[in-house]
């Protein structure tokens, strides 16, 4: 078989590490055009060089000479910013990872669509921001968009051989995070160390800190509204503290399908990357008689604000979905600094969503990439007012 083409964007993280494990096992099998990453130079170019990528680039234009220097004599093309990462997205590639984290990773999605390839998503954020826009650009190029999120990937496989028409409604699982069995008076003071360990899945340090708050689960949940293009009353959340049944399908007449697996990234990876084929993986296989039991609760709203906001989100639409991803962003950016509180986060958000929808055209303005910028923003230098008002 001839090799395939394949770019990873965000090669460095915890889900770009993930599917080089992958790759890694399989030599013959890819050739590698282009690996990205940010401050991790040292991992990028050791990466470059060991998988023969043609180009590594870096988010960080003051990063440039460094990673030139690392890359010296393996004539692997070095690059560096924004634009360069959209550029590496142009070379043609039969499949692409998706894996920046954020709202940065919207333009080399668009750009990766643009050239036809299929493009494998992680970044759950540029669909928030965008959906609409990714999914009508894939539909033009006659490009694919595979779910790499956990849950996503679990309702994929769970719809093989299904019409979306007789689905009734989809259940995402949440681990329910750090803080699940947390006193609620306690969540105030909750600190980053504590926000930072996940009990069940090994993940970048922004999804595990949105995964204690449930942003995580809020941004899954309008990931699924625009996956798979179902209504927000036919979404539900579901605590489940094992995390091994990952999402559930319920049909028509009643039936529920549910995908259960190892929480291991590798998996939903694995899927994508050998779709329509299933392919042996390096997974653990379940023993569900030594688990024995698996536990499910609803989600205490209280305790989880955030997935109140992705309802709000998407009934109101348009570009509310940039405001929420680049408010909470930035919220958590000023959590990981030290400047605000844990509950702030949501309480900031919503203060942002509220303020922004009357001021900035959110529901009337088209979904295209420079309102999408412009509102992402808007939204992250409202939430610094915010917290400099706060502050004060
Ligand atoms: P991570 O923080 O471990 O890695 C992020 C990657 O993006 C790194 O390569 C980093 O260098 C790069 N990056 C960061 N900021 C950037 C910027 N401004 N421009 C360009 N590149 C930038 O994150 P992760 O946990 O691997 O998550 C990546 C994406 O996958 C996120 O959207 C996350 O929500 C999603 N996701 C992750 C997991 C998981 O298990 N880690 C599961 C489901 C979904
Ligand atoms: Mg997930």
């Amino acid at each position: 078989m001839a090799m395939r083409k394949i770019s990873i964007f965000g090669a460095t993280g915890s889900i770009g590490q993930n599917t080089i494990d992958l790759i890694r096992r399989d030599p013959e099998g890819y050739d590698i055009v282009a690996l990205t990453g940010g401050h991790n130079i040292a991992q990028l170019a050791r990466d470059a060089r060991d998988l023969g990528a043609k180009i590594a680039v870096t988010a960080h234009e003051d990063r440039l000479p460094e990673l030139k220097q690392a890359l010296l004599g393996s004539g692997i093309e070095a690059a560096a910013g924004a634009s360069a990462l959209v550029e590496a997205a142009s070379r043609p590639a039969d499949w692409i990872m998706s894996a920046i984290v954020g709202a940065a990773g919207l333009a080399p999605g668009l750009k990766a669509l643009e050239q036809g390839s299929t493009l494998a998503l992680a970044n759950k954020e540029s669909l928030v921001c965008a959906g609409s826009l990714l999914m009508q650009t894939a539909a033009r190029h006659g490009a694919r968009i595979l779910p790499v999120d956990s849950e996503h990937s679990a309702v994929f496989q769970a719809l093989v051989g299904e019409r979306i028409a007789e689905v009734e409604r989809i259940i995402i699982t949440a681990s329910g995070g750090a803080f699940r069995d947390w006193p609620l008076e306690r969540l105030k003071s909750a600190t980053l160390a504590q926000a930072s360990s996940h009990p069940n899945w090994d993940m970048g340090q922004r999804i595990t800190v949105d995964s204690a708050s449930m942003f995580n689960k809020a941004l899954e949940v309008i990931e699924t509204r625009e996956f798979f293009g179902v209504l927000p009353e036919q979404i539900e959340v579901l605590v489940h503290p094992q995390s091994l049944v990952h999402a559930l399908v319920g049909f028509r007449d009643g039936a529920l399908m549910s995908h259960l697996g190892a929480p291991d990234m590798r998996h939903a990876i694995g899927y994508a990357l050998h779709w329509p084929d299933r392919k042996h993986l390096p997974v653990a296989r379940l023993d569900l008689a030594a688990h024995g039991g698996l536990e499910f609760r609803a989600p205490d709203p209280d305790r989880y604000p955030a997935l109140r906001l992705a309802y709000e989100v998407m009934a109101r639409g348009g570009l509310c979905g940039a405001a929420f991803n680049g408010a909470k962003e930035r919220a958590l950016d000023h959590f990981i600094a030290g400047r605000i509180g844990f509950l702030d986060m949501a309480a900031i958000t919503e203060h942002v969503l509220d303020q922004l929808e009357t001021e900035a055209g959110l529901i009337d303005d088209a979904i295209t990439l420079e309102n999408v910028t412009r509102v992402d923003d808007l939204a992250r230098r409202a939430v610094d007012r915010r917290v400099v008002q706060k502050a004060g």
